[in-house]
Order: structure tokens, then C-alpha cells, then sequence
């Protein structure tokens, strides 16, 4: 419930509930206003919707290979000419040395050299990866892109593709500063304007590589810039989906010269502007509080006005120290956790593309992200518990790591780890069919074989029962690619079939892809085969938890389903739009669905505990499974 002072911001809630999206006219209005805490709760609210209590770090490295650059934008404090004293070229062995074992991330950004070769840069990549496979590389803003294109007389595509094959993994989201025109020719005028910047982002996302993107304000741009900037944004993602992140980064005006009201931009501007870029962003899943040039206790307070990242160590930054940004060179993780928790969140350590690695918070709950769990927590409270969410892959990784207590996991992560958890009396069960485990193929199911089949990157055991069917049971032989099967931007055409499960399944429902003729409920086919239902995840908690404390928890469980599906089911405007489903239609999911667990699931369970056990003995299996992100 939020209080609004400003009435005309409550059609803006309103639509945000129903998931619609938001436009220039209520950018406009939400940057007149001065209600900034009802803005920072809409803001929450959406960032809650969208990740839980998460808030994300990478334990990473900054490099700035040179600070030489052919171009000389007026607000840069960081580049100066060859000539100058502070002039500094950085070796490959340099660079090397600055890395080590502990990262997951490297970001390199700098100035546009004059002499470097064009093996330079592909050979830094290479030798990063060589000597640390483990370190993601993100490198190269989109005007590097540009000046490496024109400088070495390559096409765009071929400079992404080079520097991918080398491991390069996503470009940083800089360069663009504000989309204007205007701006562009007072400031930054030698530099690419909108248009190339977002050409050559939607060119990397189709090319597999994924990006960042930033907005530099607090300068000379208007209201209206900033609002239209986000719009451009949310547009090229509509197209691609391929942005992870975006970071809006306040201007330290160092000693650029360029004349501000006040120097630095304010708290207030701050909190708004990143709270505003959730709120017009809503196809983009992270917002990051850059605390380089927040400050650590802005960033801090940025965690409840909409930002789920705080970016991370960024050991080494120098281009916002060197325009006088104040905080530490570099920011103890230890401290992140710390910032993260006192905004009672769950801080989330992860990789370059948001996978979570390791969370640190005690007495979590996991929580599939999927709309079939809505029964369960629509009206549960766990009392002193962090909810954390994700796709049951993710979850269940962190669940075999330890890092779960009590939750609603994927069957055979619980299978992994039977001895240390305890099952409840409640689970997520397909009856005679489920609705949202679907496989999508070109021929008929008989012809399989031999087949290469795209596999949801978010599947844990929908992937094994489709291997158990298809595998087990018919005898075939197949080839799996794991992919990031979205209802938003897919490009499955090289494929012969592929396996959608939860939320994006059912996106597919009322869309069916048109190639794919013939799809299949592994659900069904379950039932069809075993005359049982089929149990895709299962309520379980740590065997720490005492008899009564399970029962308790149990109780909890059974008066939340008993609410939810007492009377006329409820379900918010934002999910139906979310997944372009009538209120009926999803009604009429969540009815065809058990959620408690009784003889019969436990009997199928005893079976597929027996099936996943052969299917891990063939070594077959896993090699034939390619795991691509
Ligand atoms: S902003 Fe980038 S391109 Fe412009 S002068 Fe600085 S380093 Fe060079």
C-alpha cells in the first residue's frame, strides 16, 4: 500500500500493476514530481516482483589498458595525449599480473589508442582467458567497437566475432552517455551518437553477445533526454532481449570544466533517477547502484529504490577516481555483504551473466520463480526468513551448495541431496498433464532420433524425465544444447525440437511456434507410460530443522494453499500480463495442478529415483549435453 502525496502518480502505479508499460509523458511526471518516496516504493515494489530480496555483486577487476586517446570529450578527466606525462600504456604481462584466481570478471575500457595493433586487443582477450579460464571477459564499449571497425577496416560483425571466439563474453554498457543529439555536439561531438551505439549493441546480441547499458546524467541534459534515453533502451531490448543490466552513472565533474549548478549530482537526483530507470525499464531484470561513484551509503539506499546490483569489487577503477569520485579504490566484499544485509537483502554473489554463485545470509527460503508457487507463498509468511528466487536450475544449485534451508526444489536437486533434507507433505505435481514442461519438435516424437534438441537452461529435472522418455523408454539416441529459451526473443530454427518449462512455457500457450508442429507434455507422456503422476519439485527443508519445527512449517503450507483456493482464485493484473493469459486460463493451470504430496507421488518418485540413477551411470548422457551460455 503505498501513500501517494502526489496524485498524479497513482495512474503510474496503477499501470504498473497491470503490467503496463510506462511512457514518455509519465517519465516526464515522475521526474516533476517530489513525491520521491512513493516513486522508490513503485520502484521496490517492480524490483521485488522481478528478483525477490537479491541484490547481486561479481567479485571483479576494473582494467584501463590506456588512458592515451585519440578523442578529447570535453567531460573526460581520465584521457590525455600521447605526449603527456601522465601518458601510460599497459603490456599483456601487465595486465596479466593484475588479475588472479578469486575473480569471476574482468572489465576493460580505455582510451582509443592511436598505435595498438588490432592483435593487441584479440591477444588480450586470448592470454586472460588462457591464464584464467575462470574470469569472464567483459570488454570494449561500443565507441572502442566503432574506432576498432574503422581503424583496422573490419566490419562490425567481424570485430565482435574475433574478439568472441578469443572469449570475449559481454561489452560493457558505456560510451552512450545520453542519447541527444544536442548533447552529443556540446560535449562528446568526434564520439558515436545514438544511433551507432545501439546498432552496434543489437549486432552483438545477435551474435550471442550480451550487454550492458549506462546513462551518464547529471551534466547538461534535460528531463526529457534522460526519459528518452530509457525509451530507446526498453526498445532495442523488445527487439533482442540481449541487455543484462542497466547502470545509470552520475557525472563527477572533476576538473572537466563543465559548469554545473552543483557540482555533484544529489542524493535526490540519484535515488530518482535509478528508482525512475526501474520503473521505465521493465523488460530489463537488473538495475545496478554503481557505488564507485554513488558512494557506499547512497548505493546502499539505492537497494530499496529499485537497483538489485551493486556491480562489485572493481579493483583497480581509475576514470571515476581520477575525476574525484570518493570512495575506497576498492571495496572489501565483505563489505558489499555487509551493505546488502543491512538493507535486509539477500546478498548474491555472482557471475558475469547474474548466475547466482553463493549467497550470503542465513535462514533462507528458495522459491521457483515460476507462477505455480504462487499458491504456496501468496499468503505465507515466514517469519524472519529471505525469500530467494529463481529458475530451478539456479535454485538448485545453490540448494546443493548448502545455501538453501528450507524450499520448493526441483526433484532430482532433492534427489542429490536426500540425506541432508527432509521431505514435506507438499510438492509441484503433474496429474494426467502439467501445461508448462512442453516439448516443441518439427517431426512427430517417433522421429527423434539422432535429433539435436535446444533444452531450457532453467530445467533441472524436466530435462531428465525428457531423457528418460526419449532416451530410456523409446531408445533413442539424441544431441542436447542447453539455451535461453525465452518467449521474448527466440531463434530456434537450427534446432529439430526444444523443451520450454514454467513460466515461459506457458507464454507459448496461446502462441504456439509455428515450425514446431508437434508438442508434447512430458507430463503426459509420463502418465501414458508409468499410469502415475509426475512430481516435478517437492517442499523440503534441512534436517537441522527439528520434527516440530517441520510441522510447523507444514501447517504453514497447508492454511496458504487452503486461502488460495478457498473461493475465486485470485491473481494479480501484472502476472496475467506478464504471461498473456486470461485470468481463467491461469485459474485453470494452477486447479490441474497437486500440490500435495500423497501414496501415489511418492510411489513415482520411488521410480524416478530408479530411473535418474541409470540415467547418471550413462556417460553417454552428459557428454551429448552441451552446455552453452
Ligand atoms: S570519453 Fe572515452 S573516447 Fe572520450 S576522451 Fe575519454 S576515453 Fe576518449
Amino acid at each position: 500500500m503505498i501513500h501517494f502525496r502526489d496524485k498524479n502518480l497513482i495512474p503510474i502505479w496503477e499501470k504498473l500493476q497491470s503490467g503496463i508499460e510506462l511512457t514518455f509523458e509519465d517519465g516526464i511526471t515522475l521526474y516533476g514530481s517530489n513525491d520521491i518516496l512513493s516513486i522508490g516504493k513503485m520502484a521496490h515494489w517492480l524490483q521485488r516482483e522481478k528478483v525477490g530480496d537479491a541484490v547481486f555483486f561479481v567479485v571483479n577487476q576494473k582494467i584501463e589498458p590506456t588512458n592515451i586517446c585519440v578523442l578529447s570529450c570535453k567531460f573526460c578527466d581520465f584521457a590525455v595525449k600521447k605526449t603527456s606525462p601522465e601518458a601510460y600504456e599497459m603490456t599483456i604481462e601487465e595486465i596479466l599480473s593484475k588479475l588472479n584466481d578469486e575473480l569471476m570478471e574482468v572489465h576493460i575500457t580505455g582510451g582509443l589508442h592511436p598505435d595498438w595493433e588490432w592483435d593487441y586487443y584479440v591477444g588480450m582477450v586470448k592470454e586472460i582467458k588462457k591464464h584464467f579460464p575462470k574470469i569472464d571477459v567483459k570488454a570494449f564499449t561500443a565507441v572502442e567497437i566503432d574506432f576498432f571497425s574503422k581503424k583496422f577496416k573490419k566490419s562490425i560483425e567481424d570485430i565482435l566475432l574475433e574478439l568472441k571466439e578469443a572469449g570475449l563474453r559481454t561489452l560493457p554498457g558505456g560510451g552512450a552517455e545520453i542519447f541527444s543529439e544536442r548533447v552529443r555536439r556540446s560535449l562528446f561531438n568526434q564520439k558515436i551518437g545514438a544511433k551507432r551505439w545501439l546498432e552496434i549493441h543489437k549486432i552483438a546480441h545477435s551474435l550471442g553477445i550480451k550487454s550492458n547499458a549506462t546513462m551518464l546524467y547529471g551534466h547538461v541534459e534535460t528531463f526529457e533526454e534522460r526519459v528518452n534515453h530509457l525509451l530507446k533502451l526498453r526498445d532495442l531490448q523488445k527487439e533482442t532481449n540481449g541487455f543484462l543490466s542497466f547502470i545509470p552513472l552520475a557525472f563527477q565533474p572533476g576538473d572537466t570544466g563543465i559548469k554545473m549548478r552543483n557540482q555533484f549530482t544529489s542524493a535526490i537526483d540519484d535515488l530518482r533517477t535509478i528508482a525512475i530507470s526501474r520503473l521505465i525499464l521493465n523488460n530489463f531484470d537488473h538495475i545496478k547502484a554503481y557505488w564507485i561513484m554513488l558512494t557506499e551509503e547512497l548505493a546502499a539506499v539505492a537497494l530499496n529504490f529499485g537497483a538489485n546490483d551493486l556491480d562489485g569489487t572493481v579493483g583497480g577503477e581509475r576514470i571515476a577516481h581520477d575525476a574525484g569520485a570518493i570512495t575506497p579504490m576498492q571495496l572489501a566484499k565483505n563489505k558489499l555483504i555487509n551493505i546488502i544485509n543491512d538493507a535486509n537483502k539477500i546478498p548474491v554473489e555472482r557471475d558475469i551473466y547474474y548466475r547466482p554463485l553463493k549467497l550470503y545470509s542465513e535462514k533462507i527460503v528458495g522459491k521457483v520463480s515460476y507462477i505455480n508457487t504462487l499458491p504456496f507463498f501468496q499468503n505465507l509468511n515466514f517469519n524472519n526468513y529471505k525469500i530467494f528466487t529463481a529458475p530451478p536450475r539456479q535454485l538448485g544449485f545453490l540448494f546443493k551448495e548448502g545455501f538453501i534451508d528450507a524450499g520448493i526444489i526441483s526433484l532430482v536437486d532433492y534427489l542429490e541431496k536426500e540425506s541432508d533434507y527432509r521431505l514435506l507433505k507438499y510438492g509441484i505435481v503433474g496429474n494426467k498433464n502439467v501445461k508448462s514442461v512442453i516439448l516443441y519438435s518439427k517431426v512427430p516424437l517417433e522421429q527423434l532420433n539422432k535429433k539435436c534438441i535446444a533444452v531450457s537452461d532453467e530445467t533441472s529435472t524436466s530435462f531428465r524425465l525428457m531423457q528418460a522418455i526419449l532416451e530410456l523408454k523409446q531408445g533413442f539416441d539424441l544431441n542436447y544444447i542447453r539455451e535461453k529459451i525465452s518467449y521474448r526473443k527466440t531463434n530456434l530454427s537450427h534446432f529439430d525440437a526444444f523443451l520450454t518449462i514454467g513460466d515461459d512455457a506457458l507464454k507459448f500457450m496461446n502462441n504456439k511456434p509455428e515450425q514446431f508442429k508437434y508438442h508434447y507434455d512430458l507430463a503426459q507422456l509420463w502418465y501414458e507410460w508409468k499410469s502415475l503422476p509426475f512430481v516435478f519439485a517437492v517442499w523440503t527443508v534441512k534436517n537441522t530443522l527439528s520434527e516440530s519445527q517441520c510441522e510447523e512449517i507444514n501447517q504453514l503450507l497447508e492454511n496458504s494453499l487452503k486461502k488460495f483456493f478457498d473461493g475465486k482464485i485470485e491473481i494479480e493484473k501484472f502476472h496475467l500480463s506478464n504471461l498473456k493469459l486470461s485470468s481463467g486460463e491461469i485459474a485453470d493451470y494452477l486447479n490441474n495442478l497437486t500440490y500435495r504430496i500423497g501414496v501415489d507421488e511418492i510411489k513415482s518418485i520411488n521410480i524416478f529415483r530408479e530411473i535418474y540413477d541409470q540415467l547418471k551411470m550413462s556417460n553417454k548422457n552428459i557428454m551429448n549435453l552441451i552446455e552453452r551460455f
